[in-house]
């Protein structure tokens, strides 16, 4: 431990729209079953842009507080009873880490933890409630922490958080969609995710909706068999519908957080089945609900990655089955993250997910 310094780069928020370059951060301790990583990569994800403009319940106080929850590096140190990593281990993160003692995390449903952001009852949401990755060094928790194959990079690694909620995404939708049909409507970072694991879960109709065509492109580049531009279409649910042969879709994930886009994914979903909201909403939604009712449309919601899938993430990018070169656009080193973070917020140069690297 003798080469790990006493202080470290570091972006640091010191209050709304004010995240700063730091040079002299003190570098964390791991504490009991914690390792302390050196951290290569760390992607920016909108949940960012909403700390940074608006801040979050229960994050640091301004001043102290470092981002990042899409991170990956090398751990170079161990905290007490740690043996289940070592040094020089390749890791990424989930975020999230339940306290371990609710009865939801004793159910393993550590995302729903009842202590979320009680630090001082285990909670940890990394770059949320706790330090994250724009930083030198980061500490996390073992039980949230994944060894990265061999063939995947740090940089690719960090995409693991956003797979693993398209994966459970499909995990709370109810499993199992061999040669079934999904809409996935919004085809930013997660709705490319959800098309990508529709392909690899073997589903046969993959229709994504969206307003962009060069994103609806990137779609069907990784998967899509269909795409719907809502703009253009003045029908997009008769679009869907002809497209199934008039059944809808088992599967339909709400991306894009509207009252359309939830609509659509309501009434394009097949009698009995199952709509996923796998967004956040700005503006209150309003919506037939008896439509739901009367067809038995079942809705559920995600909120992070949740069930392991973090590590089914990794292995499904160790067999090739996802592409995230189309999703990972760019990179940043911490030194010009400011320059990243305009490039991602306003969508420069084609930027679809900026990684910041160290
Ligand atoms: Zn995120
Ligand atoms: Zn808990």
């Amino acid at each position: 431990m003798a080469d790990i310094p006493k202080t470290m780069k570091a972006m640091v928020l010191y209050g709304k729209d004010d995240i700063r370059f730091v040079t002299d951060k003190p570098v964390p301790v791991p504490g009991p079953g914690e390792v302390l990583v050196k951290v290569k990569a760390c992607g920016i994800c909108g949940t960012d842009v909403k700390i940074i403009t608006k801040g979050m319940p229960n994050m640091p106080p301004y001043g102290r507080f470092t981002q990042g929850h899409e991170w990956a590096g090398e751990v170079v140190a161990l905290g007490e009873t740690v043996d289940e990593f070592k040094i020089g281990d390749r890791v990424a993160i989930e975020a999230h880490k339940g306290c371990g003692r609710c009865s939801n995390c004793i159910d393993g449903h550590y995302t729903a933890c009842l202590n979320y952001g009680r630090v001082d009852k285990g909670h940890r949401a990394s770059g949320m409630t706790a330090d994250g990755g724009f930083a030198e060094y980061a500490v996390h928790h073992i039980n949230a922490l994944y060894k990265i194959p061999d063939n995947v990079d740090f940089v690719q690694a960090t995409y693991v958080t956003t797979l693993g909620c398209a994966l459970w995404a499909f995990d709370v939708s109810g499993g199992y969609v061999a040669g079934d049909a999904a809409l996935i409507v919004g085809p930013g970072p997660i709705g490319l995710s959800l098309v990508q694991t529709a392909k690899a879960l073997g589903m046969e109709t993959i229709i994504l909706a969206g307003t962009r065509e060069e994103r609806l492109a990137i779609g069907r580049a990784a998967g899509a068999t269909h795409t719907v531009n809502i703009k253009e279409e003045a029908d997009a649910l008769g679009k869907v519908m002809a497209i199934t042969g008039g059944r809808g879709c088992e599967r339909t994930f709400d991306a894009a957080g509207n009252s359309e886009s939830f609509d659509l994914c309501m009434r394009a979903a097949t009698r009995g089945h199952v709509m996923t909201l796998v967004s956040f909403y700005k503006q209150p939604v309003t919506a037939s609900l008896d439509y739901a009712v009367l067809n038995s449309i079942s809705i559920r919601t995600v909120r992070g990655e949740g069930g392991n899938n973090c590590k089914r993430a990794l292995s499904l990018m160790a067999q090739g089955q996802i592409d995230t070169s189309r999703i990972l656009t760019h990179t940043f080193p911490l030194e010009k993250f400011a320059e990243g973070y305009d490039t991602f917020v306003n969508r420069k140069d084609g930027a679809m997910k900026v990684v910041i690297t160290m």
